[in-house]
């Protein structure tokens, strides 16, 4: 194609753009939440992907959306609404918490009868960072917000050991190629670190794959996808799907020989794809509204992704991709970065400095 235009012009638009430089691919993020009168000049052998599952209809992006190469276009409407997202798991036998649409005549009383003394609900559409969501507390005796009948779900809160992700791609011939399962932490919603590879999470890798190549298989789908789970002892359920790259896929750039963003637009330009090698055991550091710190670049091995956004609190400004070269670097990264950091970073680089102790 002459062009890929990314429906969204967010960093990971960006990230793609970075990815496609190499390959000479002209990837093309476009702004589509300010209104404009303009006209892309697409091309017929132009492709078209998204960064973000939903977007306000517009000229732009309706122009893009209705071109024929704009791939996997049916899917992000049926993954953005967790309502048909967890109709899918369930009719594809994927195993994933318990769960109902919330509508009119749905009690508090039947929801903990069926699920226990918490119960998450969640917005069906536009939540992301935890944002969207409500916690049912039977002792508290909370009740469902009046606007979130039909709007929202009733999840059964999962006890779980961990959380994990799986990224992986199906090419337009219908293979499909796995990265290893990274380890995440999140912080009130929000992803703060991730690992991997990590050989404890090897023995899950099987599991995982088999669920995301279902889902892939079952959406026909081409490209890059992310599945984040829930580690309940031997097993996953899975929490939720993106169908894009994803925030705990960063770890790729400085570990992998190709990267979740160059994979991505592979099978979209349905390039030659080959099983990503695993060049380090990477961490990656999500920069959640703090200011840009070139002290970051001091560290021996920190890749800095910084987004150039405004910084507000609890807002995604950048990434630290630090390679894991042996533990003694790492541990030396960590502990500064715990001296550079505020507050809640403690508890994440504790995390980190614990999965290599
Ligand atoms: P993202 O930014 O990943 O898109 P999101 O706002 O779409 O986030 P979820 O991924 O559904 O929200 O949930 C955010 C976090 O909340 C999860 O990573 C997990 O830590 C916690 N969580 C979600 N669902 C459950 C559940 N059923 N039981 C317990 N914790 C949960
Ligand atoms: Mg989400
Ligand atoms: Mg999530």
């Amino acid at each position: 194609p002459k062009n890929l235009w990314v429906l969204g012009d967010g960093q990971l638009g960006a990230m793609l753009s970075h990815a496609g430089q190499p390959l000479g691919i002209n990837v093309r993020p476009v702004d589509i939440m300010t209104p404009s009168d303009a006209q892309l000049p697409l091309e017929a052998d132009d492709i078209i992907t998204a960064e973000r599952e939903q977007w306000p209809e517009s000229q732009l992006s309706l122009q893009l959306s209705q071109h024929p190469h704009f791939i996997n276009g049916p899917v992000f409407g049926r993954l953005a609404d967790r309502f048909s997202q967890k109709s899918l798991l369930d009719e594809l036998a994927v195993a994933t918490s318990p769960w109902q649409l919330v509508d009119d005549n749905t009690s508090t009383e039947a929801l903990h009868q069926a699920y226990g003394e918490r119960v998450l609900l969640k917005r069906r559409t536009g939540g992301y960072d935890g944002k969207g969501q409500h916690w049912l507390k039977q002792a508290e005796a909370t009740t469902i917000p009046a606007d979130w009948r039909n709007e929202a779900i009733a999840e059964q809160a999962i006890n779980f050991d961990e959380e994990v992700s799986l990224v992986g791609v199906r090419t337009q011939d219908g293979r499909c190629l796995f990265y290893p399962l990274t380890l995440n932490l999140h912080q009130d919603g929000i992803l703060m670190a991730s690992i991997a590879p990590l050989s404890r999470l090897a023995p899950l890798q099987a599991e995982a794959e088999d669920m995301l190549s279902k889902v892939m298989h079952g959406l026909e789908y081409v490209g890059v996808m992310a599945m984040e789970c829930f580690r309940v002892g031997e097993h996953l359920m899975v929490n939720e799907l993106a169908p894009r790259v994803h925030n705990s896929g960063h770890w790729t750039q400085a570990g992998c020989h190709i990267n979740q963003f160059e994979l991505h637009l592979r099978a979209l330009c349905n390039l030659p794809l080959h099983q990503p090698q695993v060049n380090f055991q990477c961490v990656m550091v999500n920069l959640i509204g703090v200011d840009k710190d070139d002290r970051w670049l001091s560290l021996p091995n920190a890749e800095l992704f910084w987004y150039n956004k405004d910084v507000r609190v609890g807002r995604k400004v950048g990434h630290l991709n630090l390679s894991v070269h042996n533990k003694a670097m790492l541990d030396d990264s960590i502990s500064h970065l715990k001296v550079w950091m505020p507050q809640q970073y403690q508890a994440p680089l504790d995390w980190i400095l614990a999965e290599f102790a």
